[in-house]
Order: structure tokens, then C-alpha cells, then sequence
């Protein structure tokens, strides 16, 4: 794999990144992590004339609470993500995901922003960050636009991102008491493997363990992080039982759109959804009955 030849920038700001961007358009992709886009770029997935590194750029790095929730910014990488005090303590469910991706080596350099920004359908940390309620900030020398994560996919690898738009943050709330959730995926080995599967849940209990609101969203088995609200509704004013989660993963199963394809047939993978769908609702359940979030 020889990587095919493109002009290298480094930008020292985000004025300076999105200027750069803006000018040089589809010929060019900022650079974070380089864990997606050097393998892209190798493999001649795409070519592009220009390379813009975010990587001097301080105002893009660092993870602090703000407003009633974490702030983290594009460049944290996956294990600075695992080691921040605030993720460890208040969003178990973020580290399921990071302690399922890739290797500790790719971990060290794959960034937050790179995650999101690929928009691969089988990234880890987008279900997750929907369940969450996260949003997006996306900064450009011409002003900041603020949306909910899950409205950022408009297909694999595409994004609403325009322009000299660079990912810059990710907000996260802090969950209501009694909330808890889950990230449960299938990779076909332990470590270093993409997730053929994966199912984020989150669940607010009620005082009597009835379930008041619930959110789930799928991964891998649809073009974008699919969340499934026909499934979400099923459970509202309910408790978890047997019952009641057999109807949630038939629905969740339903609203999946998998593909088959060298890591697994789309059966296989409607198959996962249902297990890993159950899997996730009994551990944020499990969470939020012990006030673990
Ligand atoms: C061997 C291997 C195993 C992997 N396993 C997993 C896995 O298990 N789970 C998983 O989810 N992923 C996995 N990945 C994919 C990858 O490591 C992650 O998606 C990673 O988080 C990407 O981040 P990065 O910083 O390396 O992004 P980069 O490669 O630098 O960038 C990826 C894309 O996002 C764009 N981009 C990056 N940052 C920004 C920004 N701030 N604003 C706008 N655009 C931006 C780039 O232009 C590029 O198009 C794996 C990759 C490899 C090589």
C-alpha cells in the first residue's frame, strides 16, 4: 500500500483549518487520528490533492464538564476518552464502547471526532452518543452550528458537514437520576475487529421500576446509526420482563436494514440485533435500578 501523493498542511487554528478547507473543497480531508483516512487514502478508497491537519490546533482538544453535562472535544483520542475521571464516573456506557474498539495502539491515536466525522456505519462511539442525547458542534470561520448527534448521517460516509465546517465538539448531558444505559456489539473476535452488530440502550425508570422514556439505536445494520423508536415506544410504561423485551428486539430486529457482506449475512446480522438489543436493555436497566447511569 503506497500512499498516493498529496500536499500536507498544517493548520495552527480552526480559522486557519476551515480557510483551508474552504479552499481546496473535495480535493481535500482534514486529518485527526489518521486511523480511517491513512487507510483510505492508501487503499485509494478516494484521492485527494490536499491533507489538513487538525492536530496543532489546542482549541480542539480536552474533555470538561459545561452546562450540566461533558464537553469533549474532536481530538481526544479513544483512551483519553476511557482515562477521563468524568466518563469513568458518569457515563459507564460510553465505556463499553471504547474498550471494544480496535487495539490500544489505534486507541492512542484514533480521535472522538474521527469516530463521528467518518460516518462509517459500524463506528462504536455514534449509538451510544444518540442514546446520550449527545450533540455536535461544528465550527466554521463563518459562524457555529449546533445539532443532535444523530442528525449529523445522512448516509455511510456522508455527513451534513459543509464546507470548511470542522467536527469541533461533542456535548454529552449528565443523565436524570435513575437513568442507565448499554452498548452491546458482536465483533467476529475479541479485539481489533469492527463491530458486525452493535445496540446502544438507554432507559429512564420511573419510582416504580415502569420504564418513562427509552432510546435505542442500532449499529452496523443500517446505512447511519439507526435509532428505532417504533421499538422505544413498545416499552414506555412497562416494565422489563421477558415479555416485553421478546416485543422490543422483534421491533428492533424489524427496523434494522442489514446487509450481508464478507463478515456476515444480513440474517446473521438481524439475528444479532435482537440478542444484542436484549443484552443492552438488561445492563442500562441493571445501571439505572443501581444508579450506575
Ligand atoms: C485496524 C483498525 C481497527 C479499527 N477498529 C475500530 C473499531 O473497533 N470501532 C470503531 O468504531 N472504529 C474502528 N476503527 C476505525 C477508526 O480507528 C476510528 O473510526 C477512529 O476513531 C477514527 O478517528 P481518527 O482520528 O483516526 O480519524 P481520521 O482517520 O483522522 O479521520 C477520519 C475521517 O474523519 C474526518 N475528520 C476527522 N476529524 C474531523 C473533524 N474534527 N472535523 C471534521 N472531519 C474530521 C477526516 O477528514 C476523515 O474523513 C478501526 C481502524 C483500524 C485501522
Amino acid at each position: 500500500m503506497i500512499l498516493s501523493e498529496a500536499e500536507f498542511h498544517e493548520a495552527a487554528t480552526l480559522e486557519q483549518a476551515s480557510e483551508l478547507m474552504a479552499r481546496w473543497g473535495a480535493e481535500s480531508r482534514f486529518l485527526a487520528g489518521g486511523t480511517d483516512l491513512l487507510v483510505d487514502l492508501k487503499t485509494d478508497r478516494y484521492r485527494v490533492g490536499h491533507v489538513i491537519s487538525l492536530n496543532r490546533i489546542a482549541a480542539l482538544r480536552g474533555i470538561s464538564p459545561a452546562n450540566g453535562g461533558v464537553r469533549i472535544k474532536a481530538l481526544t483520542t479513544i483512551n483519553e476518552l476511557a482515562a477521563s475521571a468524568i466518563i469513568r464516573e458518569r457515563f459507564p456506557a460510553i465505556l463499553d464502547a471504547t474498550r471494544e474498539m480496535a487495539t490500544p495502539q489505534i486507541r492512542n491515536l484514533a480521535t472522538v471526532g474521527g469516530n463521528i466525522a467518518s460516518a462509517v456505519p459500524c463506528a462504536d462511539l455514534p449509538p451510544i452518543l444518540a442514546v446520550l442525547h449527545a450533540s455536535l458542534s461544528l465550527w466554521s470561520s463563518s459562524g457555529e452550528r449546533v445539532l443532535p448527534l444523530e442528525d449529523f448521517f445522512i448516509g455511510p460516509r456522508q455527513t451534513v458537514r459543509r464546507g470548511g465546517e470542522i467536527l469541533s465538539e461533542i456535548f454529552v448531558p449528565y443523565p436524570p437520576p435513575r437513568f442507565g444505559a448499554a452498548y452491546a456489539r458482536f465483533g467476529l473476535r475479541e479485539a481489533n475487529a469492527v463491530a458486525v452488530a452493535g445496540v446502544a440502550a438507554g432507559l429512564l425508570l420511573g419510582k416504580d421500576g415502569r420504564v418513562v422514556e427509552a432510546r435505542i439505536c442500532l449499529s452496523a445494520v443500517a446505512p447511519t446509526p439507526k435509532l428505532v423508536t417504533a421499538a422505544e415506544s413498545l416499552l414506555v410504561g412497562k416494565v422489563l420482563d421477558r415479555a416485553s423485551l421478546d416485543r422490543v428486539a422483534a421491533a428492533a430486529m424489524d427496523a434494522s436494514q442489514p446487509i450481508s457482506d464478507l463478515r456476515a449475512t444480513a440474517d446473521f446480522r438481524r439475528e444479532l440485533v435482537g440478542i444484542l438489543t436484549r443484552r443492552a436493555l438488561v445492563t442500562a436497566q441493571e445501571r439505572a435500578a443501581g444508579g450506575k447511569q
